[in-house]
């Protein structure tokens, strides 16, 4: 058991990768008293009822919140509002609300104006992840290590964000906190724009005409099979996230755009000085991002070599 503060009782709002990940860790570590959780269907709330890793399942939302002292939301983007809304008179007074969403504006632009004065809003993102979603993808070691953004609104109770940090931070995570405009442009560069360029060139493959997909597949390794993991991500997160990120993933397109086209051009005029610069510059921040422990410097990304060749199943 650790120092870090319990919460009588914990309610898990949505149970796919980040919730079920919530679920497991805060469940080890022995961060609180309860653990309840729902989620949207039937078919979700029956699984996570099977796993056995919560205390209680519940059909709604309203039942999940009721006399919870920590609520998190874990559920897309888009519907953080609408839960808001529905959950805001049955908050127990001096509860902290938070949630996981990827984009920080938005969903405190959508759901402040629901909650009441005497609950703490703290919103939250951990930034770990994997492209697996649904009830049985969550790991309890998901979080360690990783970097969990707090993204408090002015004027929240330092005491609720306290509370907040030492929870993430008992889940293994490191934890900062910064304005939600702030996340919002970090994120673009180093979350969204990666997927889209992803979602982009995995789309612009399977619409070649002069190279067949069963020679995309076969050669994949050659830099491909890396765009395709990232590119099999949940679909409606990530329509979520660029619907609800729009001015600053717009914004860091333009500079993307700009740089595209210089390249471009260095290729076209056959400048190899130009390539070379650039190329080098950009190995340097890979070395930089494996020397802080955010990735191995194993080859292929630290990908386990005996997994490699075997057939799922
Ligand atoms: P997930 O595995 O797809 O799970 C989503 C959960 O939300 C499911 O329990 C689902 O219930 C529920 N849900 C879906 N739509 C809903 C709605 N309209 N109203 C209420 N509940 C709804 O998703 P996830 O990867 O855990 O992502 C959840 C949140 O974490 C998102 O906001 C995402 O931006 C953020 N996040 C994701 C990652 C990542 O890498 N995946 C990383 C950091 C943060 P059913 O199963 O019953 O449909």
């Amino acid at each position: 058991m650790n120092s870090a503060p319990r919460f009588k009782r914990l309610a898990l709002i949505g149970f796919g990768l980040i919730g079920g990940s919530i679920a497991r860790a805060a469940r080890d570590q022995g961060l609180a008293g309860e653990i309840v959780t729902t989620a949207r269907s039937e078919k979700t709330r029956a699984r996570v009822k099977e796993l056995g890793i919560v205390d209680r399942v519940v059909a709604s939302n309203v039942d999940a919140v009721k006399d919870a002292d920590l609520v998190i939301l874990c559920i897309p983007v888009g519907a953080c509002g609408e839960v808001a809304r529905e959950i805001a008179g049955h908050l127990k007074p001096g509860a902290i609300v938070s949630d996981v969403g990827s984009v920080k504006s938005a969903v405190v632009r959508e759901m402040a104006p629901h909650l009441p004065a005497d609950v703490h809003f703290v919103p939250a993102h951990p930034v770990a992840g994997t492209e697996h979603s649904g009830p049985d993808s969550g790991f309890a070691e998901l979080f360690i290590n990783r970097w969990c953004i707090l993204t408090p609104p002015e004027g929240t109770d330092p005491n609720a964000t306290e509370r907040l940090r030492a929870f993430w931070a008992a889940l293994g995570a490191r934890v900062e906190t910064m304005t939600p405009d702030h996340h919002d442009l970090v994120l673009a560069i180093t979350s969204h724009l990666p997927n889209l360029i992803a979602y982009t060139i995995v789309g612009t493959a399977d619409e070649l005409a002069q190279v067949t997909s069963s020679e995309v597949i076969k050669f994949s390794a050659g830099g491909f099979r890396d765009f395709t993991r990232i590119a099999a991500s949940d679909p409606t997160m990530w329509r979520d996230v660029f619907l609800a990120n729009k001015e600053a993933v717009l914004e860091m397109l333009g500079t993307f755009n700009e740089d595209l086209s210089k390249l471009t051009r260095a290729i076209r005029r056959g400048d190899g000085e130009a390539l070379f610069e650039h190329f080098a510059r950009t190995r340097a921040i890979r070395r930089g991002i494996v020397e802080i422990g955010q990735d191995s410097a194993a080859p292929d990304f630290g990908r386990p070599h005996e997994q490699l060749g075997k057939k799922p199943g």
